[in-house]
């Protein structure tokens, strides 16, 4: 096996990827990027009942968009290709004749009904959980139990087997986990599954352990919804004669109240997205809201995922994803589950946005514009709105950058707007007026100069040239407000203002 350490990240095309599976592909990718390894892309569709149109290519989306791209697989390419299971189903075979050959295999003949009825029994005889075991295969249809006559039989009559894998009775496997330390499970405990189906197509587990060995994974870094596959996966590449990866199975991730695991459906239903992206179901229609389509930045979403299961050691929480590389380890992921919460999923989009500079930000908003408006300007608004948003779209929402007032806030008039607030505002205008340069400090050194030379409080003064300025009783610094209306506009709309409300009273 190569020393390069290889990891993958294979997701099902069942439907969108669940941001559970965001975080498994963003700690394998952050392990692949520490050790200078390859994170690799591959597509597990072995299931074709469970196939669903457009999930593979919205799985690659949301890895593009999160900034956690392969550099090897399904749409990237590379040398142990192809890297989708449906169409490796040619490799597999030889593998499973293998294991029938030395044994570790048998072929079964056991129709579902069959099954079923004795699974029933079972039950009627109050026994829970029946399984295909080492017990149970005595007494069923299978290569083991029937002769060599009656097993050429049924197989040049074409009868429909699956291959299962023959477990000892009652032996331990043991194997270590880079995260949850030495793990033993007796086969007394484990039964028969199926590697391998008569269609041609090999079940999960099978193609699972031939395309590891195949890519020469070196570390499997997946889910603990998949810890209690892994003594049979061990088993397998034991009778195969393979090396076993490493193997690091990652915690849950809760729903926001610990009680059980977040899935797919608890999404818009609690409120917040599940998905990085949104997603329309191809048959129902139904939309599942994304953090994308939420307004959220992929740093922050993907620093928030980061923290789902692992953390520094230390009490940093930003971290840029070459950050993320540097400091990520096995070692610090944790067991127990990880409880998701939406608030600070909003803190993380919060802090990267202060983060930026308007201009980024205007970049940023410009698209979904729907009027004319100079780059400039629309940075002013950022840098001025930054500070008080969790989304970009927020910072939109005080229309008064983009338009005069109509109304005004009636609590700010009702308590601030006083008989002689025309007589000052009037002046004011007039001290604005001769203003050469109209900066957000000489707009507040005239201002303050005013109230000092009327005596004058700030609370008489400042809430009504606010609100005849922006319609609004709170907002940023009207000294820097003013500036970036310009001096024209915040006179005429002074002037206005003071009219209308005066017309009001009159
Ligand atoms: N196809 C499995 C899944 O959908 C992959 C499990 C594994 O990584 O081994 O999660």
């Amino acid at each position: 096996m190569s020393s390069k350490v290889r990891v993958r990240f294979a997701p099902s095309p069942t439907g969108p990827l669940h941001m559970g599976g965001v975080r498994t592909a963003l700690y394998n990718y952050l392990f692949a990027k520490k050790h200078q390894g390859d994170f690799i892309l591959r597509v597990e569709d072995t299931d074709q009942t469970r196939f669903v149109p457009g999930a593979e290519d919205y799985i690659i989306e949301s890895l593009k968009w999160c900034g956690i791209e392969p550099n090897e697989g399904q749409g990237y390419g590379g040398d142990f290709g192809p890297y989708k299971q449906s169409e490796r189903k040619h490799l597999y075979r030889q593998y499973v004749d293998q294991l029938i050959e030395s044994g570790h295999a048998y072929y079964a003949f056991d129709t579902a009904e069959e099954l079923n009825e004795q699974r029933e029994l079972a039950k009627s005889q109050g026994k829970a959980g029946w399984q295909y075991n080492s017990i149970t295969r005595q007494y069923l249809k299978n290569s083991l139990s029937l002769s060599a006559d009656e097993i050429k039989q049924k197989l040049d009559e074409g009868e429909p087997y699956v291959i299962r894998i023959k477990l000892p009775r009652n032996e331990e496997v043991r194997f270590y986990d880079e995260i949850r330390g030495w793990v033993v499970v007796n086969t007394a405990n484990m039964d028969d599954k199926v590697l391998y189906k008569s269609d041609g197509m090999p079940t999960y587990h099978m193609a699972n352990i031939v395309d590891d060995h195949l890519m020469e994974i070196t570390h499997v870094i997946r889910g603990e919804e998949w810890l209690p596959s892994a003594p049979l996966h061990i088993l397998l590449y034991q009778y195969l004669g393979w090396e076993a990866p490493k193997l690091a199975h990652l915690p849950l991730i809760l729903k926001p109240d610990g009680n059980g695991k977040l899935s797919k459906r608890d999404g818009d239903r609690l409120g917040f997205p599940v998905f990085p992206l949104e997603w329309k179901d191809p048959k129902t229609g139904d939309i599942s809201s994304g953090y994308r389509e939420k307004g959220y930045f992929p740093e922050a979403f993907v620093n928030m995922l980061a923290f789902l299961g692992w953390n520094p050691g230390t009490p940093q929480e930003i971290f840029s994803l070459d950050g993320l590389v540097e400091a990520f380890s096995l070692e610090r992921v944790g067991k127990s589950g990880s409880k998701f919460d939406p608030e600070k999923t909003k803190w993380y989009n919060q802090q990267y946005l202060r983060e930026k500079s308007g201009e980024e930000l205007a970049q940023l908003l410009k698209p979904s514009l729907s009027f004319d408006v100079s780059d400039e300007f629309l940075a002013g608004v950022c840098e001025l709105m930054k500070e008080r948003a969790l989304f970009i779209q927020e910072m939109l929402e005080d229309d008064y950058f983009f338009e005069a007032p109509q109304a005004y806030d009636e609590k700010t008039i009702k308590k601030k707007w006083k008989d002689q607030t025309p007589e000052i505002i009037t002046e004011l205008t007039s001290r604005y007026e001769q203003l050469e340069d109209f900066s957000a400090k000489k707009i507040e050194e005239t201002f303050k100069s005013f109230l000092a030379e009327k005596e004058l409080g700030m609370g008489a003064v400042l809430p009504n040239f606010r609100v005849l300025v922006t319609g609004k009783g709170m907002g940023p610094s009207m000294f820097q407000i003013s500036e970036l209306l310009g001096k024209e506009e915040v006179i005429n709309r002074l002037k206005t203002g003071l009219e209308r409300l005066e017309k009001q009273k009159a």
